[in-house]
């Protein structure tokens, strides 16, 4: 008996006025066939508050910044103190060498770092500095992988544009896309194939090196170190996009996990505490392409704005204490397995990919090891799990390629209620496989 009147008064007038009624396609209801999203006005910890007053268990995280839980009261005081010393000075400051050393001592690749705006512009920046570094133009990267919203990687990109069926974004100049080279994820003998054929060409490989952009997907023992391998052997740099990963499965990144290291990484999301940030970073003398140094030109009135960093430090500072990533394992675990037997009491058929605290559930496959696995898995049966878990008071992403993503503020109990909503929601499910 929950009722959504409100949003639904608020999206017929958010569609006059924004188009789609969104201000990220990822957060319609199209990719589960559509519908009134639910339009929020406050959160706490792991619950959020939509505009009827209904409260939802979030496992969205707003898409993956959200791991301290809502209003984190460390982040929130530490943006109230910044906010009254003024928001943007336009000059270097403290905060930013504080956090630098911060991101470097976490994730020892990140020999000099630039901060900026976004995930989308901290992937960009690192293309055109790997471009300037190398001289070369072409990059490869991953299907289904997404790196944001520039021109050279909404090339075959994921959660973005292929939840919404769109291979490319109309925009996007064909000479650019032919910048690109697209191989599927986890197959060494498509990327050795690549990589022979354009080596010479190649100025990067971006890889997202725990995928997080067709559901959480792991890299099969050996395939980096191999991509690492071939690249370098052939000149190109190797770019991470851990814009995801840093800091969500340990304090560091996904790199420290695999201890592989890339020449360069891009991060953005859970550095900036719940505020707009991206950074990226790698070796020194890769680094020194960037302008004032160098001739690679990035810039930002807002980059490193004071916001930001005062969020993302005291968001590292929550994460630094000891249990973090353990207690989110132990209840990704909990959700994992939970999910697991629900599944087998009523015969639906579910393949659930986690990692640590991040899990994805995928409907009618077997396994999901690159994007065409996880393109298979079945729309309509996800559509009916996130609507029926929705009305039940548990908000996930509206797209079958999205993690579920745990926040130290989720408890055993919420845990335990989310189960329950998935029991309720798989007996309507078994009547549909
Ligand atoms: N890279 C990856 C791996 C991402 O998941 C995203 C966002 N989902 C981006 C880049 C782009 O980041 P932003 O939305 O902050 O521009």
């Amino acid at each position: 008996n929950r009722t959504y009147d409100q949003s639904e008064a608020y999206y017929r007038e958010a569609c006059e006025y924004i188009v789609g009624g969104v201000n990220s396609p990822s957060r319609s209801y199209k990719a589960v066939g559509g519908g009134t999203p639910v339009f929020i006005k406050r959160a706490e910890g792991a619950y959020l508050w939509d505009v009827d007053g209904n409260r939802y268990i979030d496992y969205l995280g707003a898409f993956g910044p959200i791991i301290t839980g809502h209003a984190h009261p460390h982040i929130t005081q530490a943006i109230a103190e910044q906010a009254a010393k003024g928001t943007l000075y336009g000059t270097p400051t403290p905060l930013e060498v504080k956090f630098a050393k911060m991101l470097r001592e976490a994730i020892p690749s990140l020999e000099k770092i630039r901060f900026v705006n976004s995930g989308t512009e901290a992937v960009m920046t690192t293309i055109r500095v790997a471009r300037a570094y190398t001289n070369r133009t072409k990059i490869i990267k991953f299907a289904g992988c997404y790196h944001g919203h520039s021109d050279l990687v909404l090339v075959a990109a994921g959660s973005g544009p292929s939840t919404l069926g769109i291979p490319d974004s109309a925009g996007i100049p064909h000479s650019i896309a032919q910048e690109v080279i697209t191989v599927p994820f986890n197959d060494l003998a498509s990327f050795e194939e690549a990589i022979t054929t354009w080596g010479e060409e190649v100025a990067a490989v971006l890889v997202e090196p725990i995928v997080g952009n067709f559901g959480i997907v792991m890299p099969e023992p050996g395939f980096l170190e191999e991509v690492h391998r071939l690249a370098h052997q052939k000149g190109a740099l190797i770019i991470y996009d851990e814009v995801i990963t840093a800091f969500r499965f340990t304090y560091g990144g996904a790199q420290n996990i695999l201890q592989l290291e890339p020449d360069m990484t891009a991060m953005g999301k859970i550095i900036g505490g719940g505020t707009p940030i991206g950074a990226y970073g790698g070796k020194k003398a890769i680094m020194e392409q960037v302008a004032p140094l160098g001739p690679a030109y990035q810039a930002g009135t807002m980059a490193g704005n004071p916001l930001s960093l005062a969020a993302g430090i005291a968001c590292l500072e929550v994460l630094q204490e000891k249990g973090t990533y353990a207690y989110l394992d132990r209840l990704g675990q909990k959700l994992e397995e939970g999910i697991h037997q629900l599944a087998q009491q009523f015969s639906i058929p579910v393949t659930i990919n986690r990692f640590k605290g991040a899990l994805t559930v995928y409907f009618g496959v077997d396994q999901v090891k690159n994007y065409e696995d996880a393109a298979k898995s079945d729309d309509r049966l996800f559509a009916t799990f996130f609507k029926g878990m929705l009305k039940q008071g548990i908000n996930l992403a509206p797209s079958k390629y999205e993690a579920w993503f745990l926040t130290i503020r989720h408890t055993d109990q919420d845990v335990e209620d989310t189960l329950q909503a998935v029991a309720n929601t798989f007996k309507t499910l078994a009547a549909q496989v």
